[in-house]
């Protein structure tokens, strides 16, 4: 009989991924399993919808519901974070004081944002046309930065170093703008400048072609190798340093009217500096059956783990029931199975009413879901981001279901 502060299975983290693999446990593992999430927010985002909340496609007031609700039945919720880890005594000390221990651990404690990396920033955000999607306090600044422009305004986004959170978010933030300004008949005389710290613009080849055309047909100019380095609010300045060919190191002072932030990610210091995490930080499993490489009672998913998929929500989706079934399959005796492939979905939203959906696996291979020329700016991109993939989160994925359409792993129309 466990005690109280022992719990068969502990998930680190409520957020996407651990109510998602706590309602799949639910849902086709025996009811008697004893399940604790540990998870400090009390409120649960849906963060695929920032970005059309920053380009004033969707109230923010939908994208939220409380924690409490979403907590399977028959699920503990302990409300704290984990601050330091002993996996070989199969324990996790929290910051309220409290120790539990485990029989299994996930861990899906996502990405921190690192504001305070860049100088300024922090004090300058919500304020002097500075903004950002990725924070769910400042994104209806977004929308309110992108209607306060006027013809002639300049307006700098940022895409920081790889990895990162929907490796989509950044530029849908400046196509959505720079279809604003269309639709307002002010792009023409707009100044958009796009600074990535990449030398592409997106990790895969088929979709950066496509989007590189995007950002021509706005007029944008992208600027590669730049990394954010500094923000003046007051005095409504931005600094970039190249970070790589022959002007490294040089630094360039950029003005704006508006300024979109995507800020540096990382893992939490606590997941960092644990024995669970591989020299970058990231928890250290298996890239296709999601189990720790030293650790075989400790899963993970989600943004935290050290997979070479994007982090998204949808590669969420594929790996959750991988994590479901190995974990059933270790307290049945029988081996882990390889499952996830690395899929991940950005529909990137190249302006109101247009999606490209794009689909790929590890390797940057293309594998689209609907039988559609998947390079294609497309409607039905825009109605499954805007209507039906919400409707999926809430009700079906962190319920814990999990068939979908497959995605066409065989496909072809990605060769160069
Ligand atoms: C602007 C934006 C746009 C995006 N667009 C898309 C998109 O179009 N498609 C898509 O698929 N994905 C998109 N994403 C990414 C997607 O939201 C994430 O990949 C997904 O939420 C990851 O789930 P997760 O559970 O790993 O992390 P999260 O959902 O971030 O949850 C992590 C949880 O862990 C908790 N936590 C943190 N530290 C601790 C601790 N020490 N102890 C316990 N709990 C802790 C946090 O409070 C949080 O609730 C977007 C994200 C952003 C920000």
């Amino acid at each position: 009989m466990a005690n109280a502060k022992h719990h068969q299975i502990l998930i680190l983290g409520g957020g996407a991924a651990g109510i998602t693999v706590a309602a799949g446990l639910r849902r086709s593992g025996p009811r008697s399993l004893d399940i604790a999430i540990v998870e400090p927010s009390e409120t649960h985002y849906y963060q695929p919808c920032l970005t059309l909340v920053g380009a004033g496609a969707y109230d923010i007031a939908k994208i939220k519901r409380p924690e409490s609700s979403l907590i399977p039945a028959g699920v503990t919720w302990v409300r704290g974070a984990a601050k330091a880890f002993d996996p070989d005594n199969n324990s996790v000390s929290l910051d309220t004081g409290d120790t539990l221990s485990y029989d299994y651990l996930i861990v899906c404690t996502g990405v921190k944002l690192n504001w305070d990396k860049i100088d300024g920033l922090s004090a300058a955000l919500g304020k002097n046309g500075v903004c950002s999607n990725y924070s769910s306090q400042y994104a209806p600044y977004t929308w309110q930065c992108v209607q306060g422009l006027k013809p002639g305004s300049r307006v700098v986004f940022t895409q920081p170093p790889l990895p990162f959170k929907c490796p989509g978010a950044p530029q849908k933030a400046a196509y959505l703008t720079a279809d604003h300004l269309r639709r307002a008949g002010m792009l023409p005389s707009c100044d958009l400048q796009y600074y990535v710290h990449a030398p592409v613009v997106f990790g895969v080849p088929f979709f950066a072609r496509e989007l590189m055309k995007v950002i021509s047909r706005y007029g944008i100019k992208a600027q590669f190798q730049q990394n954010l380095v500094a923000v003046d609010g007051a005095a409504k300045t931005a600094t970039f340093e190249t970070v790589g060919g022959d002007d490294k190191g040089k630094r360039t002072i950029v003005p704006f009217d508006m300024l979109h932030v995507s800020p540096p990610q990382s893992p939490h210091e606590e997941i960092a500096k644990s024995s669970l995490a591989n020299a970058a930080g990231w928890v250290e499993v298996n890239q296709n059956s999601m189990q720790h490489v030293r650790y075989p009672n400790v899963f993970s998913l989600g943004d935290v783990c050290s997979t070479p998929n994007s982090k998204t929500a949808a590669a969420v989706r594929k790996q959750s029931p991988v994590v479901v079934r190995n974990l059933l399959r270790m307290m049945a005796g029988t081996p882990v199975e390889a499952g996830y492939d690395g899929y991940a979905s950005c529909p990137l939203t190249t302006a109101q009413g247009k999606v490209i959906l794009a689909e790929f696996i590890y390797g940057g291979k293309v594998t689209p879901s609907l039988p559609l020329d998947p390079a294609k700016e497309r409607w039905i991109g825009w109605w499954i981001k805007v209507t039906g993939l919400p409707v999926f989160y809430w009700n079906y994925m962190l319920k814990g279901h999990t068939w979908f359409w497959k995605h066409d792993t065989a496909f072809k129309g990605d060769a160069a």
